[in-house]
């Protein structure tokens, strides 16, 4: 779990031998001391992009306007960000002017809670300015600084304090937490893909509880498109007994304590700005959902739904107060007749020829949708034979 940072090592050495600080920032330095897995590592240090890049041969620009290049060494890229301040914010959301500065401590004292302005550095000390090691054994999220102040600045920090709050099961600060509940209507200013990747990671959290109960006592949901009106739904998925959700699940199960029509959904997942593919993946959850809290899984159900997505719903019904049966929706699957209405025997011209159709017409689409049911329903096979005598025995007016 400290691997990356050994890896990285020799990246900040050679950042010290050229004469700059150089130190782990942020999340990762918060996670190893949380003793928990992590990933990537960010850099921050006192030279600037121009600097690093003669320090390094092989170097790639990811915004030098933002201070950070991306280094490449023994076959990993590594992100270095230059000490910044940000000036005034103009819009809530974006700094309108980044300061490269020569200390640590400046750099640090930007960044949005204690928990996450710890830096560490290459003799494995641990440099805290703000009490953020204590705030990590309390427990607790707490803004560096004045949170008016801080909230002023980016109206995201809400949000996130809401998301790490959930993802580490942590508590809130009283005055960070009565900043938020003061500055709430802020966030309106935030563009909804943001607040999303906030409260997609909010709900995917094992504090899912803690975080929604505080999106809710300060009021920040009351600006989240669509919460106003879903506040039982939203305690609802915090009480929901699931220690961890998927994306897909907690979606599903907030449209589900909702009671959202398919329409309804549909608009709760287009105006947070969700793509098309998880829109229909969650209405349709949703409505397989429902049908497996009544009946057991049959071709229709699985025709209807992705076998992984399946899968999700059925692990959210027992905390539902259904019985999910694992084997029953792999043996369906595993017979399903077909997949696709192209996978029947007949198409579109056989049709025509079997029926003597003048030209093409509704009544294709309503042969092709017989046959689709009656094999689903397991009445008919699915050969040439058997589906022309079904369409030459039906009544198509
Ligand atoms: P995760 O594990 O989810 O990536 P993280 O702490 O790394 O968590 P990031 O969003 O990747 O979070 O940001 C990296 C670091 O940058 C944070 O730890 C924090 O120090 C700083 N930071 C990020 N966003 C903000 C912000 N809106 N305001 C102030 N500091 C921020
Ligand atoms: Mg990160």
């Amino acid at each position: 779990s400290h691997k990356p940072f050994q890896t990285a090592k020799p990246v900040l050495e050679k950042i010290i031998q050229a004469g700059f600080e150089a130190y782990f920032v942020g999340g990762s330095v918060r996670d190893v001391l949380l003793h928990k897995e992590i990933s990537d590592v960010d850099i921050a240090s006192s030279a600037t992009p121009y600097e690093i890049k003669e320090i390094f041969s092989n170097t790639v620009d990811l915004g030098i306007e933002h201070g950070t290049v991306l280094v490449l060494e023994g076959g990993e890229g590594y992100e270095i960000t230059t000490f910044r301040t940000e000036a005034e914010y103009e819009d809530f959301r974006h700094p309108s002017a980044v300061t490269f500065v020569r200390s640590l401590e400046e750099d640090l004292k930007r960044r949005d809670f204690t928990i996450n302005a710890l830096a560490l550095g290459i003799d494995n000390q641990v440099i805290d300015y703000f009490e953020g090691k204590e705030d990590l054994e309390r427990q607790v999220i707490r803004c560096v600084g004045n949170p008016l102040e801080r909230f002023n600045e980016d109206a995201l920090r809400m949000f996130r304090a809401v998301r790490f709050i959930s993802q580490l099961n942590f508590q809130i600060d009283p005055a960070t937490k009565e900043a938020i509940t003061k500055l709430h209507q802020n966030m309106a200013n935030v563009a909804v893909e943001r607040m999303r990747v906030e409260w997609v990671k909010t709900m995917m959290g094992i504090g899912r509880k803690a975080g929604i109960h505080e999106l809710l006592d300060t009021n920040l949901y009351t600006v989240c498109p669509h919460f106003n009106e879903m506040r039982e739904a939203l305690v609802g998925l915090g009480d929901n007994q699931m220690t961890r959700l998927t994306e897909l699940q907690g979606w599903i199960l907030l449209a589900y304590y909702a009671d959202l029509s398919d329409k309804q959904v549909k608009k709760l997942m287009r105006d947070w700005k969700c793509s098309n593919q998880l829109m229909n993946n969650v209405a349709t959850g949703l409505m397989t959902l429902r049908k497996r809290l009544e009946q057991d899984y049959d071709f229709f159900m699985a025709y209807d739904c992705q076998k992984e997505l399946a899968m999700e719903v059925e692990a959210i019904l027992p905390s539902l107060g259904g019985t999910s049966d694992q084997r029953n929706l792999e043996a369906v699957y595993k017979d399903l007749p077909i997949h696709q209405v192209n996978e029947l025997a007949l198409n579109g011209h056989d049709i025509i020829e079997i029926l003597k159709l003048e030209k093409k017409g509704p009544i294709i689409g309503k042969a092709m949708n017989l046959m689709k049911e009656e094999v689903l329903r397991a009445k008919v096979d699915n050969t040439k034979e058997a589906l022309t005598d079904l369409l030459l025995a039906a009544d198509f007016v």
